[in-house]
């Protein structure tokens, strides 16, 4: 089967390969791919410089996380869903046995396993996952919507978090897909008037931002994302605040617009950056970090797609073949894309 393997540490050393049709292990299932979009952790992957958790990253390693696809066949001794069952697969997988995941917190689990970086991924023709992280799918939600609800589960969990009222001004910083999932969230929730910050070269983004409902979507430096938020604000700033950017600029940006009291997620990759901790305090602050999901955000990101208040497929920019799966991480550089989608089965 094809399939795109990152072959070794170090930047690039990601090809398409023919590889062997995996055979699933007792406790696992073997799923045909039908479905498999690309997010930002493959461009870290990519370059080298994403770093996991205690269990190292095995090399050759098929990556890609965010997957649908068909039920073929289960292991030896495993009883699960009938073959030609459509599920969605869930990325992580915890230890089962931690103080975290005892408390159903697997995403915080040390010991994770995460498909497409500690097991093999699902940009390829057929993957195996374990049982426990097949999402059985409604008729209502396509595979193609199906393939989105990993990332999308992680805008569910932050929602989830933040419980915004209806009418709080909320602003999100960086149009790329989380930014623009967590846009869908915050409009279904009723948060008012929803801001999106980009930068340049993000013009099509906010373009996208704007159809999905954003009420203001622009190109904003530090300087300009205050002024306007000041503006549109009477001076308080945003009750929300969705850093989804990943630079060291958005999560400053951040904390300039946050109103007092307000709430600031920080979602993107971004490591040291310099702020002023003081604002912490002297706005009152409720600063949250999200990770990952667990199933009942899987849950919860069905029955929004099922109501139709969410709309995943409309982030979905770019369509190919597996076999052009070598064009993901620059095309995914570009900045037109927002999600990339593969049909491994085309
Ligand atoms: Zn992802
Ligand atoms: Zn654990």
């Amino acid at each position: 089967m094809q399939a795109l393997v990152k072959t070794a540490p170090g930047k690039g050393n990601m090809e398409l390969q023919d590889v062997p049709v995996p055979v699933p292990q007792a406790g696992e299932v073997l799923v045909e791919v039908v479905r498999s979009g690309v997010c930002g952790t493959e461009l870290l992957v990519h370059d080298d410089l994403y770093r996991g958790r205690n269990r190292p990253m095995p090399f050759p390693l098929i990556v890609g996380h965010e997957a649908s696809g068909l039920v073929v066949e289960l292991g030896p001794g495993t009883t699960g869903p009938r073959p030609r069952t459509r599920v969605a697969l869930e990325g992580v997988s915890g230890c089962g046995a931690c103080f975290h995941c005892l408390r159903g917190s697997y995403n915080l689990c040390q010991d994770w396993h995460h498909i497409g970086l500690t097991r093999a991924g699902a940009l390829a023709e057929f993957v195996t996952v374990p049982v426990s992280s097949l999402v059985l799918l409604p008729d209502e939600v396509s595979l193609e919507s199906a393939a989105m609800l990993e990332p999308f589960s992680n805008a569910v969990h932050t929602l989830e978090r933040l419980r915004p009222a209806p009418g709080q001004p909320a602003a999100i910083i960086g149009p790329g897909p989380l930014g623009l999932l967590n846009l869908q969230v915050l409009r279904a929730a009723g948060a008012a008037p929803l801001v999106v910050l980009g930068r340049q070269g993000d013009e099509s983004r906010l373009e996208l931002a704007r159809t999905l409902g954003a009420d203001v979507a622009v190109v904003a430096d530090r300087k300009a994302a205050q002024e306007r938020v000041a503006e549109l604000t009477d001076g308080i700033g945003m009750a929300i605040v969705v850093e989804a950017g990943g630079t060291s600029e958005a999560v400053q940006t951040a904390l300039d617009i946050v109103a007092g009291n307000g709430s600031l997620v920080t979602l993107g990759l971004a490591r040291s950056t310099e702020i002023d901790a003081l604002t912490v305090v002297r706005k009152n602050l409720t600063w949250l970090g999200v990770v990952a999901a667990v199933r009942r955000h899987y849950a919860e990101a069905i029955r929004l797609v099922r109501s139709g208040k969410v709309e995943l497929e409309r982030l979905i920019t770019h369509r190919m073949p597996l076999a052009d799966a070598e064009a993901a991480v620059p095309t995914m550089r570009s900045g037109d894309a927002v999600k990339i989608m593969f049909a491994p089965g085309a």
